[in-house]
C-alpha cells in the first residue's frame, strides 16, 4: 500500500511539473529534450536485448556464401541431413576419430589416437548415439593413432565392448605386432559372438562376399568406398593402405582419405572420378607427405578439418613439417581459408595439449551447411599459432 501511495505521489508530481514546464517556451524545449532522451534509451535497450544478448551458437553468414563457424560444445544435429564430427582425442598425439550421424545411421571412421582416448570418445558419443549401435565402422589402416580404440587387451574395454557394430570395413595391411593382434582378437570376437559383419575395402570395391561399394546411409546420402591399388597389393608404407570413402548426396561431397600419402593419392585419382568436395579431412593429419597439389587441384575443397595436435614434435623437430605442415598450407590455402584444427600442442606444459578449435562439427541440410567448434571458431590462418609458424602462399 505504501508503495502504491508513493508511486501515485510521484506520478502526480511528474504530471504537475510537466504542466508547469509546458507553460513556458524553455519548458517546452526541455520536455521535447526529455522525450527524445526517453526514445533513445528505449532504442538502446532494444538493441542491447536483441543484438548484444544474441546467443553464441547463432551461426553467422560468411561474405563468401558459407557459414562461419560458431562455438557450441554439443550442437543439436537432429534437424540436419547429416553431421560429421571430428573429435579431439584427449591427449597430445595426432590421431583420427570421425563420427558421422544421419537420422538412420551412426558411422565411425577410426578410433585413435591412443587407448586412453576411448573414454573421451565414448563420452562425446554418448550425447548422440542413443541406441548403442554403429551401423558402419571403418578402420582406415592399422597404425596406432587410428586403431587404438579397437585394440584394447580386453574386448569389453575396446570400442567393440562399448557399442554394437553392424558392418566393419578395413584395409589390407602388412602390419603385425601386439596391437594388431589385440585388434584382430576383438574383431573376431565381435564377428563370432556379437553379430558384426566384416568386409575388407577390396571386397567392397569388387562387391564380393556380400559387400557393397556404396551404402545408403540416410539423409539422402551414400557412403562409397573409393578404390586404390593398395587394397589388392598392400604397400610397405601402411599409410597408403588407407581406406578412402566419399559421402555424397549428389551435390554435396565429403572426402576422407585416412593417411594416404602422395602415391596413395595418385592411385585414388587414377582409379576414381573424384568430384569437387565441400569437406575434406586433411590427408595424413596435415603432413607434408599428403594433400598433394594434384589431389587439391581436382577436389578443390571448400572446408578442411585437420585432425592433429598442431605444433607437436611427435614426429619431427622441423617446425615447417609439424602438423599442419607448411606444405599442406601451400597446397590447400589456394582453395579455401576455411581450415579448422582439433588440438594444439601446449608449448607451456611439456606433453600437454589445449583445444585448437576443439571438436569440429560440420552439419548440412540440403545445400546449406554450418560448422560448430567446441572451443574456438577461429580459422587456422587467423590464429596466433599460424602467425608465428606458417605463412600463406603468395
Ligand atoms: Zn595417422
Amino acid at each position: 500500500m505504501a508503495n502504491k501511495r508513493t508511486t501515485k505521489k510521484i506520478q502526480k508530481h511528474v504530471t504537475r511539473t510537466a504542466k508547469q514546464l509546458a507553460k513556458t517556451h524553455n519548458g517546452r524545449v526541455a520536455l521535447v529534450f526529455i522525450a527524445l532522451l526517453l526514445v533513445a534509451a528505449i532504442a538502446f535497450g532494444a538493441w542491447w536485448f536483441y543484438f548484444r544478448k544474441k546467443p553464441a551458437d547463432t551461426p553467422v553468414i560468411n561474405p563468401d556464401g558459407g557459414q562461419a563457424a560458431y562455438v557450441q560444445s554439443y550442437p543439436i544435429v537432429s534437424d540436419q541431413d547429416i553431421s560429421i564430427h571430428f573429435l579431439e582425442l584427449g591427449n597430445h598425439y595426432a590421431g583420427d576419430c570421425v563420427y558421422i550421424k544421419t537420422a538412420e545411421c551412426d558411422i565411425l571412421i577410426d578410433c585413435g589416437s591412443r587407448l586412453n582416448s576411448l573414454p573421451t570418445i565414448t563420452d562425446y558419443l554418448s550425447h548422440y548415439v542413443t541406441d548403442g549401435v554403429f551401423e558402419y565402422v571403418i578402420l582406415t589402416h592399422a597404425h596406432q593413432d587410428h586403431i587404438a580404440g579397437f585394440a584394447a587387451a580386453q574386448y569389453n574395454n575396446s570400442f567393440f565392448g562399448a557399442y554394437s557394430v553392424e558392418i566393419f570395413i578395413d584395409s589390407a595391411t602388412l602390419v603385425d605386432g601386439a596391437l594388431y593382434t589385440r585388434f584382430t582378437n576383438n574383431l573376431t570376437e565381435a564377428v563370432t559372438n556379437h553379430g558384426t559383419t566384416h568386409y575388407t575395402a577390396l571386397q567392397c570395391v569388387n562387391e564380393t562376399g556380400g559387400a557393397h561399394k556404396s551404402y545408403s546411409v540416410g539423409g539422402g546420402y551414400s557412403m562409397t568406398i573409393l578404390d586404390t591399388e593398395y587394397y589388392e597389393t598392400p604397400s610397405s608404407n601402411e599409410n597408403n593402405n588407407s581406406v578412402s570413402c566419399l559421402f555424397s548426396n549428389g551435390t554435396r561431397n565429403y572426402l576422407f582419405t585416412g593417411d594416404l600419402e602422395e602415391e596413395g593419392e595418385e592411385s585414388l585419382i587414377e582409379r576414381n572420378t573424384l568430384p569437387l568436395v565441400d569437406l575434406f579431412k586433411a590427408g595424413h593429419h596435415g603432413s607434408y607427405t599428403a594433400s598433394s597439389a594434384a589431389l587439391m587441384a581436382i577436389i578443390q575443397p571448400k572446408t578442411v578439418v585437420v585432425c592433429c595436435c598442431a605444433g607437436s614434435n611427435e614426429y619431427t623437430e622441423d617446425n615447417n613439417n609439424k602438423f599442419p605442415s607448411q606444405h599442406f598450407v601451400n597446397n590447400v590455402c589456394p582453395y579455401t581459408s576455411e581450415i579448422y584444427v582439433t588440438t594444439l600442442y601446449d608449448t607451456n606444459v611439456s606433453g600437454k595439449q589445449v583445444p585448437f578449435n576443439g571438436n569440429v562439427v560440420y552439419m548440412s541440410k540440403g545445400d546449406v551447411y554450418k560448422l560448430a567448434c567446441s572451443a574456438s571458431a577461429i580459422k587456422l590462418q587467423d590464429s596466433e599459432w599460424f602467425k608465428v609458424y606458417r605463412e600463406l602462399p603468395t
